[in-house]
């Protein structure tokens, strides 16, 4: 199981802030490292600097076979400005060549990694992808372009201090690099927060390390544990992003119904099932359109990951969802569905612009709740089961839980019924 899932199972709050905190657990255990590197034998501490271009080379097969082409880019970038480092600036910019090298390298890398993060994903060997890698071309042309021409001064000029701050002497790199690794830190970090993809919390992370090695590039074995470490954490990233697209449900975040069949295989004797129901939602659908409907489905699975009383939910499919409590019987999981229930009821949703109901007569007719002509309200309907003489399988529960459902529906919806029950 993905490192990040057990945390992702938690909050989905947990599971935003996971996608940056697992890769900044693995930085900190990379900065204890470096102290611990020279602890080593002198024949293990030699193998050390080939740890980062055996995970880079690792990674960019994943990110090729998985088209993960911003990874891939970014390994890339990574990669190449470690290569660098190791064969011309590993002991200084002492000639004029290193130098160069050293300016083109604090510029083109932080550029890169602001681009590959303001990116959308689209594949690497794509027409897209291709386009990308091309650009990456058309760089290394223009920049030996420049040293052909002999107009060393570009990267003077673009290494030059911004502004007269003697105080960010202290980051020991150009001010661009600087602003560039900020910039791309920040949109990381707001995509890794809003979408809660770990390949965002990865560029979150390549940033970090872009910044602790420039500065600290002649540091013993900084650029080597944080190459490696970035690198590692790309290929988790790619793992665990494959793990969501295998067994989560796209649109609402919940676990897929491929987990539920899993998961109801390993019950043990004592647990309740429910089966939560959208009310009207076709009716729903065909007045509000579809893109709303999909927004209230993500609303429910929202309100879903919210549930107390050590339920699991799932996307069963459409606009079916299941909640499983190992170890509680029905009676037990009642007042947690109820509560599930009054806050999917009271949660209002405001409709905007085009968004809105065309016929607002139909739309009042038609939609099962709204306050007013901008806000849409839903309900649903639950059934919730535990194992009995009747039904002893897991399977068997499920489908008494559906019989409770279309009896809680037959009553009038917004409701949960328990099986057997009244
Ligand atoms: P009831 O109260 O009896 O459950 O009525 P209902 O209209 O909810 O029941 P029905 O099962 O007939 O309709 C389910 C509808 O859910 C059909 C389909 O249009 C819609 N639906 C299923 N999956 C999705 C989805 O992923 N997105 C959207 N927007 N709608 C979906
Ligand atoms: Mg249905
Ligand atoms: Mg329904």
């Amino acid at each position: 199981m993905p490192l990040g899932f057990m945390l992702f199972s938690v909050t989905p709050m947990l599971r935003k802030f996971s996608t940056i905190l697992v890769p900044m657990a693995v930085l900190f255990a990379a900065w204890v490292i470096v102290f611990q590197i020279p602890l080593l034998s002198p024949e293990k501490q030699g193998l050390v600097p080939l740890a980062p271009y055996l995970l880079h080379f690792v990674g960019m097969l994943l990110a090729w076979h998985f088209r993960r082409g911003r990874v891939f880019l970014a390994l890339l970038a990574v990669g190449v400005c470690y290569y660098l480092f190791r064969t011309q600036l590993v002991h200084g910019t002492d000639t004029p060549e290193a130098w160069l090298i050293y300016r083109v390298l604090m510029v083109v890398v932080p550029f890169n990694i602001l681009l590959i993060a303001l990116m959308r994903e689209k594949g690497v060997w794509t027409m897209a992808g291709r386009m990308r890698l091309s650009f990456v071309a058309v760089q290394i042309f223009a920049v030996w372009m420049t040293v052909r021409l002999d107009q060393h001064a570009v990267w003077v000029a673009l290494t030059r201090p911004l502004v007269n701050w003697p105080a960010l002497g202290r980051f020991a790199m150009p001010q661009l690099s600087l602003v560039l690794i900020l910039l791309a830190a920040c949109v990381a970090l707001l995509r890794a927060v809003s979408l809660g993809s770990p390949i965002e919390g990865s560029m979150f992370a390549c940033c970090v390390t872009l910044f602790v090695v420039f500065r600290w590039l002649w540091s013993p074995h900084v650029p080597e544990t944080f190459c490696a470490a970035s690198a590692l954490i790309q290929i988790m990233a790619v793992i665990q992003d494959s793990y969501n697209m295998a067994f989560r449900d796209d649109l609402t975040g919940l676990l897929s119904r491929r987990v539920l069949n899993e998961r109801l295989a390993g019950l043990g004797s004592r647990y309740a099932i429910a089966m939560v129901d959208v009310d009207h939602f076709k009716n729903f659908n065909d007045t509000h359109g579809h893109d709303v409907g999909d927004q209230v489905l993500k609303m429910v699975g929202a309100r879903l990951m919210d549930i107390k009383g050590g339920g699991s939910p799932f996307r069963y499919g459409g606009e079916e969802f299941t909640v499983l409590f190992p170890g509680k019987s029905a009676k037990e999981a009642h007042p947690h569905l109820e509560q599930l229930r009054l806050a999917i009821a009271d949660y209002r949703m405001t409709l905007r612009g085009e968004d809105r109901p065309k016929d607002e007569e139909r739309g009042k007719s038609r939609r099962s709740g709204s306050r007013n002509s901008g806000e849409v309200s839903v309900t649903v309907s639950i059934g919730v089961a535990e194992p009995g003489e009747r039904h002893g399988t897991p399977r068997d529960v499920l489908k008494a839980a559906d019989e409770a459902l279309y009896k809680a529906k037959n009553k009038g919806r917004n409701q949960t019924c328990l099986a057997g029950g009244r």
